[in-house]
Formats: C-alpha cells, sequence, structure tokens
C-alpha cells in the first residue's frame, strides 16, 4: 500500500536508472540490490550501536522508558533486516531483478528511517546539553551513513535521508537557537549532496551496466562466430607481434601442416612455413609475393595474398589476410589476420577453365576457344589486312563407324583424325572440334585462296588413309567447306555460316569433297530456308494435292492403276514438283507428316473410282525410319474403308540398302495385310538382281531412263528382254514408265512388255479431271482428254 501504482511513483523508483529496456533494467536493479546487500550487516550493525548510545543519554533521566521504547524499535526492525539479510546471503547473485525488490528496499529505507527521524522530536528536545551533541551527531552521522550505504539506490537512500532530516529539523525548530539554525541548514545541505550523489553515482552504475551488457552480446556473438569458423572453415587464425614473430596460430594451422602450433611460435611470419623458391614462382605468384612483403614492410593491411609455400614436398599456394594490430598510442603492434589453404581450388579453377575450352577426348580447343581464336584471326585481318581461311571438316560414315564397331573405337577414330588434323597444320593454325564429327581448322597468312585449296586436298587425302582402330581397320573420309576471312569479312557468325554452306555443298556434291563458299550459296540456303518454313504450313494450309497418273494396258488401254504423285500448290511459286520439295521434306523430317497425309488423301480419293482399279502411292526410304509406318497405313485403310488390295505402295532399291531399319518386317506386314509392293525405278542407283530374289515384288517398275532409248538402242532392249523374260519367271508384273512416243511404245509391245506409263498415254492430272474420266464409258477419249 505504501506505493500506488501511479506514474510519478513509478518514476520514483527508476530514479536514476537511464535504462528503459526492462531486461537491462532488471541487471542494474540486481546491481544495485547487491551493492546494497553487501553493505546491509555493518548498517544493521551501527543502527544498533548508534541507538544504544541515544539510549545512553536518557540513561537514568526521566525519559528513559521513552528512549527504551524507540531502541527497542530501532532493535527490532535491524534484527529483521539483519535476519532477512542472512535468509538470502547464502544464494547466489540473481541475473536480474524485478522493480518490487526495489519497493522493498524503499520500505525498509522509510521504515527505519522514520524511527530515526521520529527520535528527533521524541528525544532530543529532552535532553542535556550534552546528550543533544550526541543526538545531533548520531541523527547527521545516520543520515549521511546510511544515505551513503543506500546511495546505489537512489529512491531508498532519498527516502532515508529525507526522514532522519524531517525529523531532525522538527526537533531543531522545537528548540529554537543559533546553533540549531545552523544545523537546519547543514542537514538542508547533507540532504541535497547525498540525493544528488546518489542520483549521479546511479546513473554512472547504470552507464557500467549497459556497456558491460553490450560488451558481453559482443563477446557472445564474436565467441559464436569463432566457433563456427574453427570448427567449419578450412581457415585458420593467426598473431604476430611488432617483429612479425608468431605469437598464436589455430589449430587448424598443424592439423594442415603435421607440424605442432608452438613450432611456428616466435618464428617469422614468412619464415615458419618453408615458402617456395623465388626463381620457381611463377610471375603471378611472385608478383603477389613481392606485394605482400612490401605490405608487411609498410605496416599495412593485406587481403588475399598468395604465399607459395612447401609442404609434404608438394607445392601449396596459401591465401593471407590481416589487418595490423595498433597500441593504444597508434603504434604498430603486429598482426592478426587469416590464412587459407587455395591449392585444390585454384586447381578446380584451372580444371575448370580447361574444361570450358577444350575437348576432353581430343584435347584440342572445343568451339569456345575456337570462336576466341577466329575473333583474333579477324581483329588481325583489320588490323595488319592479314587473310585466313576457315575449314569446316565433316567426317564421312563416321557414324557407321560408330554404330557399327562401338562408341570406344569412335572415340579411337576421333582421337586419330585430331592427330592427323595437328600433324597437318602449322602453328599459327587452329584445329579445333566443334563437336561430334565436325572439326574445324583456321590457317593463318592466307594470300590466295588456291593455297587454302591445296591445304584442304592434303588433309582430304590425309583422312581418307585407313584408321587403325583395335578391332579392325576403318576406312572414312572427309567433307571440307572452306570460307576465306578477308577485307569484306565482318563477323565470325557470318564466317562459320559461310564455311558451312560451302560444307553443305560439299557434301551434296558427293562425299570426300572440298568446296569454297560462293556468294550464291547465301541466297541459295536463304531461299531453302524460306522454302523449309513454307512447307512446315502447307499441310495446315492445305496447299499439297495428289496428281493421279494411269498404268495401263498396251493392248486393251485399259486402266489397272493410279499411281498418286504430290504437287504443292504454292501460294507464290506456283504448282511445284515432287522433285523441288520431297528432298528437303526428307532432310528436315517432315516427309513422315506429308506421308501420312499422301497416304490418307490417295485412298480417300480412290473410293471415287470404280472398284477395280488400284491406288499406287510413293513411299521415301525415310518413312520407313517411323515405326508408326505400318499403322498409318493400317489406319488409312480402315479410316478410309478402301479394302487393302487396292492399294499398291512403290518403293525403290535404296530402301532395301538401309540395314538399320526393319524394312523387310515392315514390308511381310503390308503383303500380309493384303497390300501390294511395288519396286520402282528399277534399274537405276544400286540395280541388283539379288533384291528381287530377297523380297518377292508383286511388280516392278523399269526405270524411264531404259524406256527413253528403247527403240533405238540394242543394249537398252537386250535388257528390256531380259527383265521381261524374269518378271515373267518370278511371276511379277512389269510396268515400262515414261513411255513418251509410238515408237517406244511400238518397240516395248514387240518385247512382250504388257503395261505402261507415261505421257504417251496420259500425263498426271487432279482428282476432279478424273472423276470426269470415269463419267464416262470409252476409256480411250477420256485418256485423250486427260492428256490434252
Ligand atoms: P516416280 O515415282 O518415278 O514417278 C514418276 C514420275 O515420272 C512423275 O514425276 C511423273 O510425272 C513422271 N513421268 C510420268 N510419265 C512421264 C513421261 O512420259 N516422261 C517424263 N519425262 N516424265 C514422266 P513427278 O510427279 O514429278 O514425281 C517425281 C518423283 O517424286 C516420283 O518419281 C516419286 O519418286 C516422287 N514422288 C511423287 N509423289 C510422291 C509422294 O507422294 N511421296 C513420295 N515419297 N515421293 C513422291
Ligand atoms: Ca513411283
Ligand atoms: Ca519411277
Amino acid at each position: 500500500m505504501l506505493f500506488s501504482h501511479s506514474k510519478s511513483m513509478e518514476s520514483f523508483l527508476k530514479l536514476g536508472m537511464a535504462s528503459t529496456d526492462e531486461v537491462l533494467s532488471g541487471k542494474i536493479r540486481a546491481e544495485q540490490i547487491s551493492t546494497v546487500m553487501s553493505y546491509t550487516p555493518w548498517m544493521m550493525l551501527a543502527n544498533v550501536i548508534n541507538a544504544s548510545a541515544v539510549f545512553a543519554v536518557f540513561y537514568d533521566s526521566p525519559y528513559q522508558m521513552r528512549a527504551l521504547i524507540w531502541v527497542v524499535c530501532v532493535f527490532a526492525i535491524s534484527i529483521l533486516v539483519a535476519h532477512r539479510w542472512f535468509k538470502v546471503r547464502k544464494k547466489s547473485k540473481p541475473k536480474s531483478i524485478s522493480i518490487k525488490a526495489i519497493k522493498h528496499a524503499v520500505t525498509n529505507a522509510a521504515l527505519l528511517g522514520t524511527v530515526w527521524g521520529v527520535s528527533g522530536p521524541l528525544l532530543y528536545p529532552y535532553a542535556s546539553a550534552d546528550g543533544k551533541l550526541v543526538i545531533i551527531c548520531v541523527l547527521a552521522g545516520m543520515l549521511c551513513g546510511s544515505g551513503f550505504a543506500l546511495s546505489t539506490v537512489p529512491p531508498a537512500a532519498i527516502t532515508f535521508a529525507g526522514a532522519v532530516a524531517i525529523g531532525t529539523v522538527v526537533a531543531l525548530t522545537m528548540t529554537p537557537s543559533l546553533a540549531s539554525f545552523l544545523i537546519f541548514l547543514m542537514a538542508i545541505i547533507y540532504i541535497g549532496i547525498i540525493a544528488n550523489s546518489s542520483v549521479s553515482l546511479s546513473r554512472l552504475l547504470t552507464a557500467r551496466m549497459t556497456a558491460e551488457v553490450t560488451s558481453q552480446e559482443q563477446r557472445d556473438v564474436i565467441g559464436l562466430l569463432l566457433n563456427d569458423f574453427t570448427e567449419n572453415a578450412s581457415d585458420w587464425l593467426w598473431v604476430v607481434d611488432r617483429k612479425l614473430k608468431v605469437t598464436q596460430v589455430s589449430a587448424r594451422l598443424s592439423a594442415l601442416t603435421g607440424l605442432p602450433a608452438n613450432h611456428y611460435i616466435g618464428k617469422h611470419l614468412l619464415r615458419g612455413v618453408p615458402v617456395i623458391n623465388a626463381e620457381t614462382m611463377s610471375d603471378e605468384e611472385a608478383g603477389s609475393f613481392h606485394d605482400l612483403k612490401q605490405c608487411l614492410r609498410k605496416r599495412t593491411h593485406f587481403k588475399d595474398a598468395v604465399i607459395p609455400v612447401i609442404l609434404n614436398g608438394q607445392k601449396r599456394l596459401w591465401s593471407v589476410s590481416a589487418k595490423p594490430v595498433l597500441t593504444d598510442s597508434g603504434d604498430f603492434n603486429g598482426y592478426r589476420g587469416v590464412g587459407r589453404d587455395l591449392t585444390e581450388e585454384l586447381e578446380a579453377k584451372a580444371r575448370n577453365a580447361y574444361l570450358a575450352r577444350y575437348d576432353t577426348l581430343t584435347e584440342l580447343p572445343n568451339r569456345v576457344l575456337f570462336r576466341t581464336d577466329l575473333e583474333l584471326a579477324l581483329a588481325r585481318l583489320h588490323r595488319s589486312g592479314e587473310q585466313f581461311a576457315v575449314l569446316l571438316i565433316d567426317l564421312d560414315h563416321f557414324k557407321m563407324v560408330n554404330d557399327t564397331q562401338g562408341h570406344p573405337e569412335g572415340d579411337l577414330l576421333l582421337k586419330g583424325v585430331a592427330k592427323r588434323l595437328l600433324s597437318a597444320i602449322r602453328d599459327v593454325d587452329t584445329v579445333a572440334r566443334l563437336g561430334g564429327d565436325e572439326f574445324a581448322i583456321i590457317l593463318a597468312g592466307i594470300d590466295r585462296p588456291h593455297d587454302a585449296a591445296r591445304f584442304a586436298e592434303r588433309v582430304r587425302n590425309d583422312l581418307a588413309l585407313p584408321f587403325e582402330l583395335t578391332a579392325s581397320d576403318a576406312v572414312i573420309g572427309a567433307s571440307i567447306g572452306i570460307a576465306i576471312g578477308s577485307k569484306g569479312s565482318v563477323d565470325a557468325d557470318t564466317l562459320l555460316r559461310h564455311a558451312d554452306l560451302a560444307l553443305y555443298r560439299a557434301k551434296n556434291d558427293g562425299r570426300g569433297m572440298f568446296h569454297f563458299f560462293e556468294p550464291e550459296m547465301d541466297a541459295e540456303a536463304r531461299k531453302r530456308h524460306q522454302l523449309e518454313a513454307d512447307l512446315r504450313s502447307s499441310l495446315v494450309k492445305e496447299e499439297l494435292e495428289l496428281y493421279f497418273q494411269p498404268l495401263v494396258n498396251i493392248d486393251t488401254k485399259a486402266v489397272n492403276t493410279f499411281e498418286a504423285l504430290i504437287r504443292w500448290n504454292h501460294p507464290k511459286l506456283g504448282r511445284l514438283n515432287p522433285a523441288d520439295f520431297i528432298p528437303l521434306a526428307e532432310e528436315v523430317g517432315l516427309i513422315q507428316s506429308i506421308g501420312a497425309w499422301v497416304i490418307q488423301q490417295a485412298c480417300r480419293e480412290a473410293l471415287n473410282w470404280p472398284s477395280h482399279i488400284r491406288v499406287a502411292v510413293n513411299l521415301s526410304p525415310a518413312q520407313f525410319r517411323s515405326p508408326s509406318l505400318f499403322t498409318q497405313i493400317q489406319n488409312a485403310l480402315e479410316d478410309t474403308g478402301l479394302p487393302a488390295n487396292r492399294l499398291e505402295i512403290e518403293v525403290t532399291e535404296s530402301l532395301l540398302l538401309d540395314a538399320s531399319t526393319n524394312v523387310d518386317a515392315i514390308l511381310s506386314a503390308l503383303r500380309h495385310l493384303g497390300v501390294r509392293i511395288s519396286l520402282d525405278d528399277f534399274g537405276t542407283g544400286y540395280s541388283s538382281l539379288s533384291y528381287l530374289q530377297k523380297f518377292k515384288f508383286d511388280k516392278i517398275k523399269i526405270d524411264r531412263s531404259f524406256v527413253n532409248d528403247i527403240d533405238t538402242e540394242p543394249g537398252s532392249q537386250a535388257i528390256m528382254d531380259c527383265l521381261i523374260r524374269l518378271a515373267e519367271d518370278l511371276h511379277m508384273s512389269l510396268v515400262a514408265e515414261g513411255v513418251e512416243t509410238e515408237a517406244q511404245l511400238k518397240s516395248l509391245k514387240a518385247r512382250g512388255c504388257l503395261e505402261i506409263q507415261g505421257f504417251l498415254i496420259a500425263r498426271p492430272c487432279d482428282a476432279a479431271s478424273l472423276v470426269r474420266f470415269f463419267d464416262t464409258t470409252d476409256p480411250q477419249t477420256i485418256i485423250t482428254a486427260a492428256v490434252s
């Protein structure tokens, strides 16, 4: 009840305490109370002795009783306080104390102060002159002594001193005299001094405590960080004195070097470890080491200085950083720093840098480094006019070696190629592997394209020689595209593209060739690109169309089959023939979707024809590489409802060469379905009678080249005679393609050829013309109509 919870009381209890942080305040209070506690027994003893002295003044006086009661009160309170002190004395000093303890101290101070204050009016006026002197001395002593003892808790000190002072002042006014007045003044001064010094003492305490708490926190944080550092990092700490002699070094260094920590103590910073010989340092290392020594001489800080050292006979690279330690007066007093073993890190960096620029298999520069060298060659060209040549080399048949003999053999072959290319170039040239079986060369200082041609010729011949592999020898070849870096050359990309176009041409001209870039190639390539883009959208835009050409019986002129021939109605280029876009479609992988459309469309159209007429569809070898070809055909038949025996597919001999696809199985499955199979363009390409044995075709179509001169050329006639017999014996039908003249027709007829196809009978026509053809009863008239 003594303290209500008013604001002013709160601030009174916090008097002298500058902190608003409750945690810190608790710590400060603990400090305040602990100081007071340490004085408590002495204070209580002083209370008892002083009270006894006052009682002695009244001994044997009429006021003895009054004094006795008073002295008993003092004793009782003193014993009570001392008892409490005794109880808590053994407990360890608390870290934090609540404001209640301050209230408690103030209550005690108020109680004792009141008892002492009361002694003034109660006893002082009734004492003898000597007695008055004793009492006033005791009161002054209590006022100052207790005020001082309680000074760390200003509210307690002020309460106590205030109570005593009020009592003293009242007593003095009861006995007015000059002495009383002077003592009165003294009492006022004392209380002023006590209040003031108590508050400032408490402030000092607060300041000290705040500083202590903050620095403890900092110590904790640093301790944590250091712990973390020594436990996790590979770094070590070191300290040297002003003569650069090691005074401290962390255990990690010992762990790293295998030498005990005291091996380093007392040794010069750079002599505790064996630094490698200056002559064997790289320029970079020597530079960094020199800079470090410079810093040490100037006593300045340094960061990430590299020291190459010898450890267990091996060179290691250490990095050190340090800051100078200064004395209070600012003099240099050594260094404190960290050290780190950088070796692995630098090795990894170097390895990564190597991997980023070199091909690991052949150890030739890779595309990245090649690019850099090409830029350098361009820079030289622009600076001094030095011309150069860029050669792109593509190995022929590498894939075959890789597929048939395995990747390890393929790798060996690539290494062999790299070796031959390396020995072909000069120091100033670059040879790189751009990836896969693609290599590139930069020939420096090429004055005439002729020099580059001679070099290309040599490389081509080198690479055409057999390569010795583990199991057997491999013979491959190379196609080479050449672009010359000369005045007009602007950038690396363009040059590479030019070399690439030249390479494309070289490959198309038949492998094992080299070709220079020509400006027309650029335009061609652009055209091709555009055409490819257009072709991609041609299906969606419904620009493709099927034309049909009849295969007719020579005698009756009756049609038994129509061959479907694709046309592309290009919005700008007009109607395009298959030769203009089918090879492109095959090359860029569009043949699969175009082929699927052709099959569907051909089946759908055939349904509009008389039911004895078949439709023939051309299939590219590339279509056989798609695993879905069989289902494509099956679905087309099912979707349209065309009987399978009304569908014929035309394949070429080159298809049978391709060992990698499952051609036989697909053809057999189709045959099983009822689809008829024709061998197209017979007599071109790889013509071999063995194919006719390998697979039993329903029909062979003799290529136009044999029909062309059938009326004049005895050789062609002999072949034709032979083929007609063969077809008969093998029970295949035979068709002569490309019959254009009556003479050809007559000759074929004379030899016993039964079926023909050609402009003489009919040109390929669109589906609508066909329907008109079937609407009439006289086939001859309609054929003529279709031709016209
Ligand atoms: P092919 O299979 O040999 O087709 C016959 C080609 O000869 C057709 O050319 C046709 O118009 C032409 N021709 C017919 N009679 C005569 C003649 O009396 N004289 C001359 N000079 N030519 C004649 P087209 O339509 O330009 O087709 C060329 C090639 O394109 C075809 O040769 C075929 O291999 C391919 N092709 C056509 N359509 C397709 C298709 O849908 N898919 C695939 N993969 N290839 C197709
Ligand atoms: Ca054909
Ligand atoms: Ca043909």
